[in-house]
């Protein structure tokens, strides 16, 4: 496959060997945003060597029903890193998603996905908004396990694991601690569910016990969206799962600005993946017009997880400082805010010449 940009540069070899990872460029404007950002990691000197993967719409439309090729997977599977753009799924019909087919192959149990306010620079009801979604990745109703029952009957199983909650809240105190975060929100509804996301609050109950440094607190989904949505500075971090988390996320980035703007991390025990919270945007494919910052971002956290911290620190003042001088895609141009409205590529040149 040809690798038609060397994120590597001269001044890199001096810092030991560069780190391999998996780039999926997907499909709408995940083209046009890995461009911009591979464009960015490389001004950056950012010590790493991209190897292209093929996933998504082609490999389907080319007949291999589960998106990904062998020639992919072995390269996930030796560089254990993935920096993927969204991939588009058919809705209602059609195959199967990849990027849950690739969260629960790897073992990607636990999506982060921080979400901030840029207010003034980016318009936002809420300035002090600053909350990180940590959300369970392979149970839950993703578990892909959807049935036909007879033919107005159709049913979908919610799977819940002890260990599988064990897991997430732990690695949610965990964070909390690491990142010197305050409060632990979990949100389920198991005043309907009693037994599924039962499990998971007795789960986090039990677990919070042990980190008496952090606060701790459950809502009922419903009524903590709906107070995420009036209040996001009342939140830290929120614990949640698959689902719902997947849903409050994107509530989160939206209200927060844009949902162009949030990156998240996927971590499993042995492979790590990041992308933009976001999907492939068919609505604008092809037009330059996305905002590359939550792949950015995704990068970024990338970074940060590989050690180079400096350089994530760097890019991450960089992206900042673009948006803080009123560079800004059409998602977040408002006329009396920003200074110029700009495509994706002139955004990412706007954020090297800052690096
Ligand atoms: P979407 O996130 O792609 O788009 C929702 C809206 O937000 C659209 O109006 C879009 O133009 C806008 N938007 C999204 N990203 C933007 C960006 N970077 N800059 C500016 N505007 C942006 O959600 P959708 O339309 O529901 O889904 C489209 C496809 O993406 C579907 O096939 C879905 O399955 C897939 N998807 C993939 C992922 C992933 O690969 N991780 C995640 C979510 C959705």
């Amino acid at each position: 496959m040809k690798n038609d940009i060397l994120v590597q540069d001269s001044n890199q070899k001096k810092m030991g060997k560069a780190i391999k990872i998996a780039v999926a460029k997907g499909d709408g404007i995940g083209p046009e945003i890995m461009t911009a950002t591979l464009h960015i990691l490389k001004a950056a000197g950012a010590n790493i060597e991209p190897e292209f993967i093929d996933l998504g719409e082609q490999v389907y439309l080319s007949g291999n029903t589960a998106g990904i090729n062998k020639e992919s997977w072995d390269i996930i599977r030796r560089n254990k890193l993935i920096l993927k753009a969204p991939v588009t799924t058919p809705q209602g019909k059609g195959y199967k998603s990849l990027n849950v087919t690739l969260r629960k192959s790897l073992g990607l149990y636990a999506n982060v996905r921080p979400v901030s306010s840029l207010y003034p620079f980016v318009t936002t009801n809420f300035p002090k908004m600053d909350v990180v979604i940590i959300r369970e990745n392979e149970e839950d109703l993703y578990a892909g396990i959807e049935h036909q029952q007879t033919r107005d009957v159709v049913q979908c199983l919610k799977l819940i694991t002890r260990p599988g909650c064990e897991r997430i809240v732990r690695y949610a105190f965990e964070y909390a601690k690491a990142y010197g975060r305050k409060k632990v929100t979990c949100m389920v509804k198991d005043n309907i569910m009693k037994l599924t996301d039962g499990l998971f609050h007795q789960v986090f109950k039990k677990i919070s016990v042990e980190y008496p440094t952090i606060e701790s607190e459950s809502q009922i989904i419903d009524i903590g969206s709906a107070k995420l949505a009036a209040h996001p500075e009342n939140y830290d971090v929120i614990v949640t799962s698959n689902l719902y988390g997947d849903i409050i996320s994107d509530i989160a980035a939206e209200i927060a600005g844009s949902v162009g703007l949030a990156g998240s991390a996927n971590i499993g025990a042995n492979v790590a993946m990041f992308e933009a919270i976001h999907g492939s945007a068919p609505d604008i494919a092809g037009q330059h017009i996305a905002n590359p910052s939550g792949l950015i971002n995704a990068a970024i956290l990338m970074l940060a997880h590989v050690g180079q911290l400096e350089i994530a620190d760097t890019i991450k003042n960089a992206l900042l400082a673009t948006i803080e001088d009123g560079y800004h895609t059409a998602d977040i141009y408002q006329k009396n805010t920003s200074k110029k409205k700009v495509s994706t590529q002139e955004f990412a040149n706007k954020v090297i010449s800052r690096l």
